[in-house]
């Protein structure tokens, strides 16, 4: 086997997913992250059994579920009557159907049990990339400090402003979609009596623009808030911008008085502006590709963000498994191939946010399999 010098840029769920299982193959991985730490962003990250069979067989499956809740269900209810019109069975029943459960968990959970299976030394933090570029045997990454590296494959996992993506197919901004998305995290026992806590719950309101969703983090110790508004003009993108509960529960004052009471329960809430990009026709160009939020960025009414990244980082590595060097474009191109048709599908159904809004199946979402998907 030709052990091939690899860069993985940005050090996020996707990047640090496909870099693992290519330091497992045997390759030299280094994964470029620009911020100084991780630190506890974020809240949540939702993991359906498509996404947490994948991380299973790269090893993660103990160090996830140390941390994460198993939801019991996922239930659609209606925002006025609370009418439920959708209840699939997860936990055991996911297991037994797609070989792996739903797993909810703190962004930061999962980051660092990613880290803690990378290789030693492998990860480089404060390594902000500015720019990708074709060599005449490779590609090799630019960095902010001035300094150029050179790899026979780069990785762009660098989220949704990548400058890989940039690098490769030139300038393009996402596209504000008019909301703003709320996220708030509190103690279960705040809201005593509130049924089905341990479920993956999405309030559906009278129009798509409005929403709540709740699911239990940390073994159900915690309870994960997301909501939605429209708002024009606040374009802000963040993962630390402090939101006005007073203003989110005001916006939601119809809603059903459950799932008032989820608002109630919290205390503070973060907000960012929802941005959204166009499937792409292609990803990849010679020895540099992409994945993750940098390839496909999508509304998160499927709540299948990180799962697609975790998809494409078992994917690509197979794709790559095996090959020569001079192998790596043929490879990058089955790569894509084998992933545009399914992440464009998502960021589209998402967009149309009406997936299990009534009964339906979940399977062509739950039921992928990256590690035996065709690749051809
Ligand atoms: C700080 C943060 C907090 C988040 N919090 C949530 C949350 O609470 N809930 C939720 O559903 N989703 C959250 N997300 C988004 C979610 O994690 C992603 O949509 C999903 O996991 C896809 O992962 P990804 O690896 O493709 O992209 P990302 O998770 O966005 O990871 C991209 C990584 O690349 C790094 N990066 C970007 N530019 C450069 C550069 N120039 N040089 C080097 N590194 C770079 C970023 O710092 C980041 O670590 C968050 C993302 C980030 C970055």
């Amino acid at each position: 086997m030709e052990r091939l010098k690899i860069a993985v840029c940005g050090g996020g769920v996707g990047g640090m997913a496909v870099a693992i299982a290519l330091q497992a193959q045997g390759h030299d991985v280094a994964v470029f992250e620009q911020s100084r730490a991780y630190g506890r962003v974020g809240a949540d990250v939702n993991l359906t059994p498509n996404a947490v069979h994948a991380l299973d067989r790269l090893g993660l499956g103990e160090a996830l579920r140390a941390n994460a809740a198993r939801p019991t269900h996922r239930i659609s209810r209606m925002w006025d009557t609370a009418e439920e019109t959708s209840r699939l069975p997860m936990s055991a029943a996911a297991e037994e159907r797609y070989g792996a459960p739903q797993l909810t968990i703190h962004r930061a959970d999962i980051l660092d049990a990613l880290e803690a299976k990378l290789a030693s030394g492998s990860l480089h933090l404060d390594a902000k990339v500015t720019e990708a570029e074709l060599t005449a045997t490779g590609a090799a990454v630019l960095f902010a400090d001035g300094s150029r590296q050179e790899f026979d494959l780069v990785i762009g996992a660098d989220g949704i402003h990548s400058p890989v993506r940039r690098s490769i197919f030139g300038p393009d901004a996402p596209r504000f979609t008019g909301l703003v998305s709320w996220r708030a995290v509190f103690p279960r026992d705040r809201a005593p009596g509130l049924p089905d806590l341990d479920a993956f719950t999405k309030w559906w309101g009278p129009t798509s623009d409005r929403q709540i969703v709740t699911f239990p983090l940390t073994h159900g110790t915690e309870i994960f808030v997301f909501a939605t508004t429209p708002k024009e003009g606040w374009t802000e993108e963040g993962w630390t911008l402090p939101g006005d509960i007073a203003e989110l529960r005001d916006a939601y004052s119809d809603f059903h008085p459950d799932a008032r009471a989820l608002l109630d329960a919290c205390d503070s809430v973060t907000r960012s502006a929802l941005h959204v990009r166009e499937p792409m026709e292609n990803w990849s160009q010679s020895n540099i590709t992409l994945l993750g939020d940098a390839a496909h960025p999508m509304v998160p009414f499927m709540a299948q963000g990180a799962c697609m990244a975790i998809e494409d980082a078992v994917v690509l590595a197979r794709a790559v498994e095996g090959k020569t060097r001079a192998e790596l474009p043929a490879a990058l191109q089955a790569y894509e191939r084998a992933r545009i048709p399914r992440t464009a599908e998502i960021q589209r159904a998402s967009l149309a946010n009406e997936w299990l809004k009534g009964k339906g199946n979940a399977d062509w979402v739950y039921g992928y399999q990256a590690w035996s998907t065709a690749i051809g």
